[in-house]
């Protein structure tokens, strides 16, 4: 266990933290918005971060030893990332994934040497998993469950700490408002508890895809299933409340149609330079919505969102005008608004 500890701190020091990037709006000069670049950890994405805490967690909770199979639940990122952390432990890990996910983010499990196995329906994946580690006597990380504990939410370079340090120096160094997605639940859970601690005076506002549970648990706390799927945006958006999502640490929710997300992707995509996952788009659309509220009150402020994976992960799938055709998805109309916020600061 001491040897696997070390292996992991020695990668964590070997690695730099991630950008925060400005994404300017001209026409609001009084407000600036960042995104916190988690596409930029060498898995790819935000769940960097979250499998490190996992596998900590598991470590020094006596879950994880030498020879124990390590098996998740996972749409796909965070197995990518686990996978990562598991090859490097010499650890045989599995993915339980939804048959529906982006092909390059099953490559890049087989490519850390994670096996995947398939299930029909996002909600067979609890299941199969713990009855997958209760046959091969393994460990299931559970991350809907223990994302939110096994992140250190006071500091130990969580994502908040490292978002507050790095905005010391600009005009409004302390955020009005961060907003965030929710698949777990773990980072809104880590981001509010993080400002509270400090006393911050920054709000937390996740943006949810409108088929998800967890705008309707936040404004209903007797709401915690739904029958129907909870949209296409990849990490974010889930049928059933997941443990780690705590709804007293949110502020606010913002509901999302998935055009409205998909077409926010692809202007911020443009805008940047460089492609940018579904979940961002949610978020950029409910940042958007916020600085014109903001500008309208008079309000001069910072909002800080994140940028939670690479979208050449969606090349065939959110960046396909065939898929998007396929699944009815019309973005020309939400591209329009959301090109035109950054042009006009209204919304
Ligand atoms: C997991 C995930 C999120 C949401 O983060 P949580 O901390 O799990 O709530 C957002 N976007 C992507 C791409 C993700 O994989």
């Amino acid at each position: 266990m001491n040897w696997a500890i070390g292996r992991i701190e020695a990668d964590f020091t070997r690695s730099a933290d991630t950008h925060l990037i400005p994404l300017p709006v001209p026409a609001l000069p009084d407000i600036a918005i960042y995104l916190k670049d988690e596409s930029s950890h060498p898995t790819g994405s935000l769940k960097h971060r979250l499998a490190r805490s996992l596998f900590l967690y598991g470590l020094c909770n006596g879950w994880i030893c030498e020879g124990t199979p390590v098996i998740e639940a996972s749409s796909g990122s965070t197995a990518v990332s686990e996978a990562y952390f598991a090859q490097m432990l010499g650890l045989r890990f599995i993915a339980v994934v939804p048959r529906s996910t982006a092909k390059p983010k099953i490559d890049a499990i087989q490519f850390y040497s994670g096996e995947c196995h398939f299930v029909d329906a996002p909600g067979e994946m609890y299941a199969a998993a713990q009855a997958l580690a209760d046959d091969l006597g393994g460990h299931y990380i559970d991350q809907f469950t223990f994302a939110e504990r096994a992140t250190d939410w006071r500091a130990n370079n969580n994502i908040a700490e490292s978002i507050f340090a790095q905005m010391a120096r600009e005009p409004h160094p302390v955020p009005r408002w961060i907003v965030c997605g929710a698949g777990t639940g773990g980072t809104s859970a880590t981001i509010g508890r993080f400002a509270r601690y400090n006393r911050h005076d920054t709000k937390v506002c996740v943006a949810d895809p409108e088929g998800s549970v967890f705008h309707r648990h936040w404004a209903d706390r007797s709401v915690t299933r739904l029958e129907h799927p909870s949209g296409c945006i990849e990490g974010i958006g889930r049928q059933r409340v997941e443990p780690s999502f705590l709804p007293d640490v949110v502020d606010r929710m913002e509901a999302v149609p998935d055009a409205c997300s998909i077409a926010a992707a692809h202007e911020v995509s443009e805008r940047l330079g460089r492609r940018c996952g579904g979940s961002t788009g949610t978020n950029v659309w409910v940042c958007a919505m916020i600085a014109a509220e903001m500008a309208a009150r008079g309000e001069a402020g910072s909002i800080v969102s994140i940028l939670c994976d690479d979208g050449v992960r969606y090349a065939d799938t959110i960046f396909d005008d065939g898929w998007l055709e396929a699944k009815g998805l019309d973005v020309a109309e939400p591209r329009e608004r959301i090109s035109a916020f950054f042009d006009t600061g209204k919304f």
